[in-house]
């Protein structure tokens, strides 16, 4: 069971600060990870330590690019050079936003791999999408283009965590039901096993869209959802360490 906190291009040195100090994490027993701005994951792997249990940190974005002239861009190799043990990849602001596309997404996830991250690769509908029953269809295609030739040796599954957002429900305080997040993980378990011929039974699957803890427990306890990506609620220590308490009731 996973909670990540998706920090987004938020926080400073100073509510870094106060994260930590109202962090209370000693009796969860489910990973806890966090991905701050890249400019922060110093200073947030150097405070890790107070968070009295392992507390992983990683990036919101790498280049798709090794290393050279590429101004403005994250490496891969940099984010784990400073400590970071993951990425997301496909962030649905990354994708509408900054027009990431299922080429680039494919070959960053590659990247991340190559330099020992492991990958959060996010899914989701836009509404629209999910009035015209197109859910499924969407998914689909963003697993199969995005993860197309995803090496399946035990090493590189072992890094791959998928986060199904979707995209109405991010950051607008409007949830999935547990039924509709339940089902898109399930088919999306299915889409890992039969189209990429992944471990799809042992890949977490984290959901995703407003999660806090006034509605975790009930998306959490879903067969087929192992912990959130969380955005607005994991930025204060307190909602994070409830977060993960939940979570970690659910795992015994
Ligand atoms: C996110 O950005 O990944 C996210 C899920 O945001 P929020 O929890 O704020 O909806």
């Amino acid at each position: 069971m996973f909670i990540v906190g998706n920090w987004k291009m938020n926080q400073n040195l100073d509510s870094i600060e106060s994260f930590f100090t109202n962090l209370s994490l000693k009796d969860s027993t489910c990973e806890t990870w966090v991905s701050p701005q890249s400019l922060h994951v110093s200073t947030v792997i150097a405070k890790s330590s107070q968070a009295g249990k392992p507390f992983f940190v990683g990036g919101q974005n790498i280049s798709e690019q090794d290393n050279g002239a590429f101004t403005g861009e994250n490496s891969a190799e940099s984010l784990q050079d400073l400590g970071a043990i993951f990425t997301l990849v496909g962030h649905s602001e990354r994708r509408s936003l900054y027009k990431e596309n299922h080429e680039l997404l494919n070959k960053k996830t590659k990247q991340a791999l190559s330099k020992n991250l492991t990958v959060i690769f996010c899914v989701g509908e836009q509404l629209e999408e999910r009035k015209n029953g197109m859910t499924e269809a969407v998914l689909k295609n963003q697993l199969t283009e995005g993860l197309k030739d995803y090496p399946t040796d035990q090493l590189s599954q072992s890094r791959l965590i998928i986060a199904y957002e979707p995209v109405w429900a991010i950051g607008t305080g409007e949830v999935a039901t547990t039924e509709q997040a339940q089902d898109a993980h399930h088919f999306i378990r299915k889409i890992l096993m039969d189209d990429l011929g992944l471990q799809g039974d042992l890949t977490p699957i984290l959901y995703g869209g407003s999660v806090k803890p006034s509605n975790a427990e009930g998306l959490l306890s879903q067969k087929d959802i192992d912990g959130a990506l969380v955005g607005g609620a994991s930025l204060k220590g307190e909602d994070f360490s409830q977060l993960a308490q939940i979570a970690s009731k659910l795992m015994k």
